[in-house]
């Protein structure tokens, strides 16, 4: 809930501070795990290292040698090791035999090897000779008269080592067995768990620095990398229809970031396109609206300025309606297109021949056409059937034919062919009227647009500038498709493809 009220550069830097302290930590706590073990592996070696010693010095000095090994004769060395080793005085106090003077037994050698080693030792180990019942035997001066626990199921040659505590500290004892006997030695921790505790205050104390340090880090890097964002959001902001020309700065970089930037610029290119067309729309609306509002105002006013004759009235009259039913005509085209643009025109699902509908419109036009001394040509064979909404293909064809008519002056022919091909029907109009100039082509279908107004305007009052984009739009609503071709003075050939949909499998 929180994450989503903050902003993307804070939970950015949370991420970032998150996921490197946690990484940290693990590494942290990886490192202290892996220095603790490492410590205590080295002190259970060298307790090892000792014990192992003292086993072999004990093997080896043992005069019996199968004999069982016997605590030393006396409480004293019988050659103190000040004698012997005169330099050692710091150790002493280190070495000394249990004190019992109830043992018999002449283990001189033996006991003297293990205090030579015990003395050339510099670590105060505790150190716990039992023999082979787990008796202790000796112990070394500084146990203080303590004993160290003996560990049963110590197998011969093998060692065992676990914590104990011994005099308020904690030790590492290590036992290993001889088949004389169990040696046991033991260390304190303390050196350790001092190294250890160092190690741990110093990882606490860089936590919070590192956190820090990481967090920081995550929002310089956060605030870097959505710079270009905050460039983006700020002149997408200031886009309004009336500066659609503006863009959003692209990064140079190849990055998503440039793509969005790129993505957004190219929807800004299609609105402002779209706001172009519209405003260009409406220009046209209007003055196509305005041209015949002004006639019929002009006529109206024109006679009621003076007493007119019933038949001056009549033509004024007519002449008005002309220009209503050429208002109501644009009127009815542009709310056509609008609903089929906005989709909420339904075609109808009939099965239909091509051949019929261009028939019909060839013999509608033919009055007019003679009237303009044209000749109208029909080339269709058998049936052309598809599946489509009559009303509307005819609408199609009838306006290019329409326009044929229009646009080709007398003596000129218009010929209208109709053919099947692999799933389609081809209507095409051909006419040898003026010809569209290759500039104009690309912009026939749009609405309003005109060739030469001044030339439409002469040749017809019927043209509207809506008669194509009707009939485009009706060929693709068929799944068609318009083609053009024109040489001008020569003639315009119009190529009206239809799909012939599901319509085929219903035809004989
Ligand atoms: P209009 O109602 O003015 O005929 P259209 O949308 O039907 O409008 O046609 C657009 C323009 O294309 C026409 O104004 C005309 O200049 C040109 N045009 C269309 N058909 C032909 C043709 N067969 N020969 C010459 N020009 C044509």
């Amino acid at each position: 809930m929180i994450g989503k009220r903050l902003s993307l550069r804070a939970r950015l830097t949370l991420w970032y501070g998150g996921v490197t302290a946690t990484v940290l930590m693990g590494f942290g706590l990886f490192w202290y795990w892996s220095v603790r073990q490492e410590l205590y592996r080295g002190l259970e070696q060298s307790l090892e290292q000792v014990a192992r010693t003292l086993g072999v010095i004990l093997e080896r000095t043992h005069e019996q040698g199968r004999q069982p090994l016997r605590p030393p004769r006396r409480t004293r060395l019988s050659l103190s090791h000040e004698e012997i080793f005169p330099f050692a005085r710091p150790l002493r106090g280190f070495i000394g035999p249990l004190p019992s003077d109830t043992l018999v037994g002449s283990e001189s050698p033996v006991w003297s090897a293990v205090y030579q080693y015990i003395l050339l030792n510099p670590r105060s180990y505790f150190i716990q000779i039992a023999d082979t019942a787990g008796r202790a035997i000796w112990r070394s001066e500084n146990l203080l008269g303590d004993s160290l626990p003996v560990l049963r199921n110590v197998p011969v040659g093998g060692v065992r080592s676990v914590q104990v505590a011994l005099r308020g500290g904690e030790q590492r004892l290590l036992v290993y067995r001889t088949r004389l006997a169990e040696i046991a030695v033991s260390y304190s921790v303390q050196e350790i768990e001092g190294v250890l505790q160092r190690l741990s205050a110093v990882l606490l104390g860089a936590i919070p620095i590192v956190l820090l340090l990481s967090a920081l880090g995550g929002w310089l890097l956060a605030r870097a990398s959505l710079r270009p964002v905050e460039m983006m959001r700020r002149t997408a902001e200031s886009i309004t229809a009336s500066n659609l020309s503006l863009r959003v700065p692209e990064p140079l970089t190849n990055d998503e970031l440039a793509q969005l930037a790129r993505t957004l610029n190219q929807m800004i290119g299609r609105l402002e396109a779209s706001f172009r067309q519209i405003r260009q729309f409406s220009a046209d609306v209007s003055h196509e609206l305005r041209t015949p509002l002004t006639i019929v105002m002009g006529e109206l006013e024109l006679a009621l300025r003076s007493r007119k004759s019933p038949e001056e009235y009549e033509a004024v009259l007519s002449s008005v309606l002309e220009e209503v039913l050429r208002l109501h005509r644009i009127v009815e085209a542009l709310l056509e297109l609008a609903r089929a643009e906005s989709g909420q025109l339904r075609l109808a699902q009939e099965l239909v021949d091509m051949s019929t509908i261009v028939k019909e419109i060839a013999e509608d036009m033919e009055p007019l056409a003679r009237e303009r001394g044209l000749h109208i040509q029909l080339q269709t064979e058998g049936s052309n059937p598809l599946v489509g909404d009559p009303l509307r293909l005819r609408q199609a064809v009838l306006n290019v034919v329409d326009n044929a008519v229009k646009y080709t002056p007398e003596g000129g022919t218009v010929l209208l062919r109709v053919r099947s091909e692999a799933q389609v029907v081809i209507v095409e109009v051909v006419d040898t009227g003026v010809g569209i100039p290759p500039e104009d082509l690309p912009h026939i279908f749009e609405r309003f647009y005109r060739v030469e107004k001044s030339r439409t305007r002469a040749s017809s009052v019927d043209g509207t500038g809506l008669g194509l984009a009707i009939a485009r739009w009706i060929v693709e609503a068929h799944g068609g498709r318009v083609e053009v071709e024109s040489t001008v003075g020569q003639g315009t050939c119009v190529r009206l493809w239809f799909a012939q949909g599901k319509g085929q499998d219903g035809v004989p």
